[in-house]
């Protein structure tokens, strides 16, 4: 069966001429005819250089773009939003306008949001129901253009003892200074509110797992899209309330989209677990016959008909997403040469930076 990818990451620290080569074995191994790589110019959970959420990476968005050239033209990339606190709201409001009209024109597909994941949270201070960004849905909305969104976490993470030290190590520890699981649900449906007919695609289920009344709220607007990239324990509470889930797969089967969390790893790491552990458990889950134990909790497959199936893995993407958008390869060489003067003294980037140039001027 075919597979779009629809949930790939690109901020590890391995550089960009290996990760080429091991997204190219991945997509191979696995049968992967399209693929969406998200940006996160304030990345959670990165290592090396830009391992501090308070830190924006400028990189980003330039390598998500090439990624895309490189694997063109059956890739996508969704670029994502650099704040700046030290403006004002309006100004804010207007710079990340600005932003999405200019990552739009230059060959991106969409954006991706991680502002409301509680580490990022800490960090960028600013509620998705905030004015800051409502001139950035509006033209999002009008356009018909994809968002895919991280809004909190499992509700686990809020308690810290029901966290692993990995977790609380991330820092995605939600402590009484932000909001609760329950008001973050609140705020982006406030933003529905606004904003009905946006092209919103909640990362892992939007954490609705466990929210019946909210996700089945959530799928009643036009646009509105579940990406069941795991949260492997969303699958749990899916299995758990398994009355209720199986009928929205029923009822709503063009809601639904795959996404691996695969992250650009080093080709020996590639080689050796082809199948990325995010697209293993939500295959499994969805396509396989079988148990899963991930984090101390065990469930059963809930496994879907094959038209379900072909909708899941490929089609809802490929709609949502149509025609890749054509690549403006200036601005892929004006940023590489931007990011090799900002970050002059890290060698990594500049030679990231260089295998771009070169790439994309001979391509
Ligand atoms: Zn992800």
């Amino acid at each position: 069966m075919d597979i779009f990818d629809g949930h790939i990451h690109i901020n590890s620290d391995t550089p960009m001429e290996e990760s080429v080569k091991g997204f190219e074995y991945r997509f191979k191994a696995n049968g992967y005819k399209k693929y969406a790589f998200l940006s996160l110019p304030q990345n959670s959970d990165g290592d090396g250089i830009f391992s501090k959420i308070e830190t924006v990476n400028k990189t980003s968005n330039v390598k998500a773009l090439f990624y895309k050239l490189y694997f063109s033209p059956n890739a996508y990339a969704y670029a994502g939003l650099e704040h700046d606190l030290s403006m004002s709201d309006e100004e804010r409001a207007d710079n990340l306008l600005r932003q999405a009209k200019l990552y739009m024109s230059v060959g991106f597909d969409g954006i991706k949001m991680l502002e409301g994941k509680p580490s990022n949270r800490y960090a960028v201070k600013t509620p998705y129901n905030s004015k800051v960004f409502f001139k950035f849905y509006k033209f999002m909305e009008e356009n018909g253009y994809p968002i895919t969104m991280h809004n909190a976490d499992p509700a686990s993470f809020w308690d810290k003892s029901k966290m692993s030290p990995e977790t609380i190590e991330h820092g995605w520890y939600a402590d009484d200074t932000l909001p609760t699981k329950q008001q973050m649900h609140d705020e982006v449906e406030d933003v529905l509110s606004h904003f009905p007919r946006l092209k919103l695609s909640m990362a892992h289920c939007g954490f609705m797992g466990d929210e019946p009344k909210r996700a089945e709220k959530f799928v009643t607007y036009e646009n509105t899209f579940f990406d069941v990239t795991p949260g492997p324990e969303q699958f749990y509470f899916m299995y758990n309330n398994q009355k209720f889930w199986q009928k929205m797969f029923d009822k709503y089967p063009d809601k639904f989209r795959f996404g691996s969390d695969t992250y650009n790893d080093p080709l020996d790491k590639c080689k050796a677990h082809p199948e990325y552990i995010g697209a293993k458990i939500c295959l499994d889950f969805f396509a396989r016959n079988t148990t899963t134990e991930f984090g101390g909790n065990v469930w059963r497959s809930m496994t879907q008909s094959e038209e379900f199936l072909k909708k899941l893995l490929y089609e809802n993407s490929a709609k949502l997403l149509g025609e890749p958008k054509e690549i403006n390869k200036d601005f892929i060489l004006e940023k590489a040469s931007l990011c090799k003067s900002i970050y002059a003294d890290i060698p990594s980037v500049i030679k990231d930076m260089e295998f771009i140039e070169s790439f994309t001027k001979s391509h």
